[in-house]
């Protein structure tokens, strides 16, 4: 017997996927009851937080009974300082997800038939939270696993309302230029919303890398996604903002919870963005620790897809799944790819030079 109550849920809920995050160290502990577990499964920062980061979160703490600020101005302030823009482009989310929830909440449920368009491997959140709403998502075939923007543009129709780019996208860290992005916006008409995710924006090291923000300026139908979960350090502390016309802007406040933003997050991210010094080491960290990790696979005969984020995506040429149950009994937990439908891959994110070796030794065992 079901629940009566069962029928009166969006019926679009039911059949929905989940997302399906990292496993968190303490359950592979509790799980498999090891002790040294090492996370390379979720892109954080290795180096962990910036201290005057974790500092500015401190001193929020005991203001802590006072609702955050709504109109989150210092913040806003900082970034529109940062990135050159007026504070009115700029809306914070619980987490640049938020955000790309808030884009759909906004811009893709007034018609039942709704379409938005992602690329095949484009990462989860785009497809789930487009069916959470009750719209559908139309998967575009990749070009060498990344996102095929010609293609993409063919497959608008009348329905189609937003369109999703990961740019670098994960999982496979593949990349966009600014040329091949241009050419795209250049035929998206103006009532389709273009959201480009930029979750990986401070590690991207390429010449042809696109400036979005200049690009904005241009397309006004255009929505940069941004987050201070990845190179800043904060993912537990779910803090993002996007970066579009205020006219778009003012839309997506419509939607937003009013304390979306925590005030330690707040806090938090203004002393992040500050610490140069904390970033410039953790691009360091990350870009030796790709070399590293590159060349070992490499020596060890595998293929892995050239990546532009602070992660790797590896061909192990047999079933990824097991392949990460056997590195979890080793205590090293990456992303099994399954759910990408990419079953002979991994997905490990780039850590600490001792976390990496581990990896690579843990990898060379269970492959023995
Ligand atoms: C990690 C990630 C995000 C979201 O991160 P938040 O913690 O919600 O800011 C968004 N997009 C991509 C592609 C990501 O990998």
């Amino acid at each position: 017997m079901t629940n009566a109550f069962l029928h009166l849920a969006n019926h679009h809920l039911r059949d929905l996927e989940l997302y399906q995050p990292g496993k968190p160290i303490e359950e592979v502990q509790r799980e498999l009851n090891l002790t040294h577990v090492i996370k390379l499964a979720s892109n954080e920062n290795p180096l962990g937080p910036s201290p005057k980061a974790v500092a500015a979160a401190q001193k929020a703490l005991t203001d802590m009974h006072r609702y955050p600020d709504s109109r989150a101005h210092s913040l806003k302030c900082k970034l529109a300082q940062h990135w050159q823009i007026s504070p009115d482009h700029i809306t914070l989310g619980n987490g640049s997800d938020q955000n790309l929830e808030m884009v759909i909440r906004t811009f893709v449920t007034a018609n039942l038939n709704a379409e938005v368009i992602c690329s095949e491997y484009a990462f989860a959140n785009f497809a789930i939270t487009t069916k959470t709403y009750g719209a559908k998502p139309v998967i575009v075939a990749a070009k060498q696993w990344g996102h095929d923007l010609a293609a993409m543009a063919n497959a608008i129709t009348e329905n189609t309302q937003a369109i999703f780019i990961a740019n670098p996208n994960n999982p496979t860290g593949t990349w966009n230029t600014e040329d091949e992005l241009i050419t795209f916006l250049e035929k998206i008409p103006k009532n389709i919303i273009v959201v480009i995710d930029e979750a990986y924006y401070e590690y991207v090291d390429v010449k042809a890398y696109p400036n979005t923000i200049n690009l904005q300026k241009r397309y006004k139908n255009l929505i940069i996604t941004r987050t201070f979960s990845k190179l800043y350090g904060l993912a537990g502390l779910r803090i993002g903002y996007s970066i579009s016309d205020p006219d778009i802007a003012n839309l997506l406040h419509r939607v937003r919870l009013p304390f979306n933003a925590n005030s330690m997050a707040m806090a938090a991210a203004i002393a992040a963005l500050d610490d140069k010094e904390h970033q410039e080491k953790s691009l360091e960290v990350n870009k030796n620790g790709k070399i590293y990790l590159e060349q070992a696979l490499t020596t060890m005969g595998f293929h892995f897809i050239p990546s532009a984020g602070n992660f790797l995506t590896i061909d192990v040429r047999q079933n990824g799944q097991h392949v990460f149950e056997a590195l979890l009994r080793e205590g090293v937990i990456v992303r099994p790819l399954l759910p990408y439908k990419m079953t002979n891959y991994i997905r490990v994110t780039i850590g600490l030079e001792d976390e990496n070796q581990r990896f690579i030794t843990a990898l060379k065992k269970i492959l023995r």
